[in-house]
């Protein structure tokens, strides 16, 4: 019979894995037991819902054999089982989202990366099998069919003869070699090792067939080997245990068992609520962004138990948007099991616990942010810029829920602060948060605008964020203190009789700023004497709401908003270039050319385009000539 083939992309991807060295192979066995009990989870729901079906509850098991002769490792559930179509659909496939394309070549060499992006648990039987022989019948079918593959080069389904409903898969184990030993995965020692390392909170029994010694019946001190089958692993779920039982190691396995993801969480929080409302949760901080994180696909969201039944896997309405990076789950004795998605948003149970973990996760938060600040850094690294989104989406509704969890990097060691550090160190004298923003945070170092608030003694916070504007703009204040922007139009710092002199230089140089403005005319709002200068010939500042980073974010995005910050020229008036400048009156011609020229490199400074570069090099030409 011919062999179908994978689907593209799946066969690459099975190459890649097979060839991978994972160091962990023993982890297959984790991911076919964790899918027999997906599957018996299946069958058991159905079970509870349906009038029609009736239930044992001895019924419902995995089954590990192990057959040194044959070498075979056989994993038995009396799950849901699977059509033919759903071996078709479910085992042809790998990555069915087509999230594959998401990967970059690069990424997609690591074969172990892979793993951990997709879950693709199914074929992590062939890190240590030839041949995986899947026969399954599906609930409510007479008929069972095989699924079997050698790997990459393709499968085949054939009509097979199962009498109980469930999946068998039965694993052909490699031969050792020179430097790969697969023998152990044939060891009731080590496979009982594995199971209880990774699936022990499976909430089904995991069988196996151990030898024991058991006393003779006809002979005393005298001891015969014999087969008994035995539970393995302990089955009471994790968040049914006292938190004094557990380690930070069971709560990672119980994070990588239900493939929350595949990195070690940064943090876990185990909630037993027996208030207003009860309910058991685990919840996890992860430490890496998943790829598509900040995508629309993303979907937030907990398993939702009822007494210990899933009932959802993705409970968006637990969590708030800002705090779609928690994984976990939550268990409720008070939910009815066939509750709808509809219903459930209008769940008042569910309601309170989804306020209730909101404010576990913050002060969670909170609490790593002050005891484990390094941690708290790298979570902020990845889920940070969620937060700021968080402040400013809905009408900055959640701000006060968020602004004590943001970080920025500031100008003082260009370390991270919070805006309570930075408020509380800030000099009695000084009125205003000062922020600059920019591409990068070398950049921002070298705007000419960041100089007299610096020399002040004032720290500023360094904003490269697209959102980072938009979210304090949002904010307005923290702890009755403004934000100001470095390149604004007054930044505060000057005294009533530093403004009486502004205003007379202005009024000196009036014929000439306004000579220079008419020429500027369309492009800035006047052009002015800068206090804010220091070694700097020119610099822009911008006046009103919109600044120059925000019309440079709403120029970029996709239905290009033409927004333009309303932009005032400042000139150093103690930089020697003024002082030529002053002496240009007379040439028109000149004037033209000078101004030109610093507005220009006002704009470069900026990182902003030059709207005719040529002229620009012509007009530098000029000069040089
Ligand atoms: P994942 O479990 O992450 O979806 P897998 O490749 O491990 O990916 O499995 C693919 C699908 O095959 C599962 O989602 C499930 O629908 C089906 N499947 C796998 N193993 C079993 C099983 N033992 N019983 C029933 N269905 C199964």
């Amino acid at each position: 019979m011919a062999k179908k083939q994978f689907k593209a992309e799946s066969k690459r991807l099975l190459e890649m894995m097979i060839n991978s060295i994972y160091t962990q192979r023993e982890i297959f066995l984790r991911e076919l037991i964790s899918n027999a009990s997906d599957a018996i989870d299946k069958i058991y729901y159905k079970a509870l819902t349906d009038d029609n079906l009736t239930f044992n509850k001895e019924d419902y098991y995995v089954k590990i054999t192990a057959d040194k002769a044959n070498r075979t490792l056989t994993i038995t559930d009396t799950g849901i089982g699977m059509t033919k179509e759903d071996l078709e659909n479910n085992l042809g496939v790998i990555a069915k989202s087509g999230s594959l394309a998401f990967k970059s070549e690069n990424e997609a060499k690591d074969g172990h990366n892979i793993i951990g992006q997709f879950g693709v648990g199914f074929y992590s039987a062939f890190m240590v099998a030839d041949v995986v022989t899947v026969t399954s019948r599906a609930l409510g079918s007479d008929e069972a069919f095989k699924w079997e593959s050698e790997g990459a080069d393709g499968y085949t389904i054939t009509p097979a003869e199962k009498d109980a409903v469930g999946t068998e898969i039965v694993l052909k184990i490699k031969e050792n070699t020179e430097d790969d030993q697969y023998d152990e995965y044939l060891e009731e020692y080590r496979l009982r090792a594995i199971i209880k390392k990774y699936s022990d909170f499976i909430r089904y029994p995991i069988k196996m067939d151990v030898k024991t010694q058991r006393p003779k019946a006809d002979a005393e001190n005298e001891f015969e080997e014999v087969q008994e089958e035995q539970t393995i692993n302990s089955m009471v779920p994790i968040w049914r245990k006292n938190k004094s039982e557990l380690t930070d190691a069971d709560y990672e396995n119980f994070y990588n068992e239900k493939r929350y993801g595949f990195d070690k969480p940064l943090k876990h929080i185990h909630v037993k609520a027996d208030g207003a409302v009860v309910y058991n949760a685990i919840l996890f901080i992860p430490e890496n962004t998943p790829f598509d994180y900040y995508t629309k696909e993303y979907e937030k969201g907990l398993e939702l138990y009822s007494n210990g039944v899933l009932i959802m896997d993705k409970c968006g309405d637990l969590l708030p948007d800002y705090f779609s990076f928690v994984k976990g789950m939550v268990d409720s004795e008070d939910l009815s099991l066939n509750i709808s998605r509809e219903m459930l948003q209008h769940d008042r149970q569910l309601t309170l616990i989804a306020k209730n973990i909101k404010s576990k996760v913050k002060s969670a938060l909170q609490g790593m942010m002050k005891d484990e600040r390094e941690n708290y850094e790298k979570f902020f690294a990845s889920f940070g810029r969620g937060l700021k989104f968080g402040v400013y989406n809905d009408y900055g509704m959640n701000k006060e829920d968020l602004q004590d969890l943001l970080l920025f990097t500031s100008s003082k060691e260009k370390k991270l602060v919070s805006l309570d550090e930075y408020v509380s160190r800030m000099p009695e004298d000084q009125k205003y948060i000062y922020y600059a923003s920019g591409d990068s945070i070398d950049r921002i170092e070298k705007l000419p605008q960041t100089e007299m608030v610096l020399d002040k003694g004032y720290e500023i916070l360094y904003f490269t964020d697209d959102v980072d504007e938009f979210a304090i703009k949002m904010l307005m204040k923290y702890k009755e203190k403004e934000f100001k922007s470095v390149s604004s139009g007054d930044l505060g710092l000057d005294s009533e009789a530093d403004k009486q002199e502004n205003e007379a230089e202005d009024n000196d140089n009036k014929e000439l700023f306004e000579a220079m403005g008419s020429l500027l005319a369309g492009k800035v709002k006047s052009v002015k004497a800068s206090k804010r200068l220091k070694s700097h010939p020119v610099c822009l500042s911008t006046e009103g709401d919109v600044s120059i980073e925000m019309e440079k974010i709403l120029k970029a995005m996709p239905n290009g908003q033409d927004i333009q910050a309303d932009k005032v020229l400042e000139i150093n008036t103690n930089h020697e270039v003024f002082q030529s400048l002053k002496t240009l009156q007379a040439d028109q011609d000149k004037l033209k050319l000078y101004t030109n020229l610093l507005y220009n490199q006002a704009l470069l400074i900026e990182g902003l385009p030059i709207a005719d570069p040529v002229e620009f090099t012509n007009d530098i030409c000029k000069i040089m000539v």
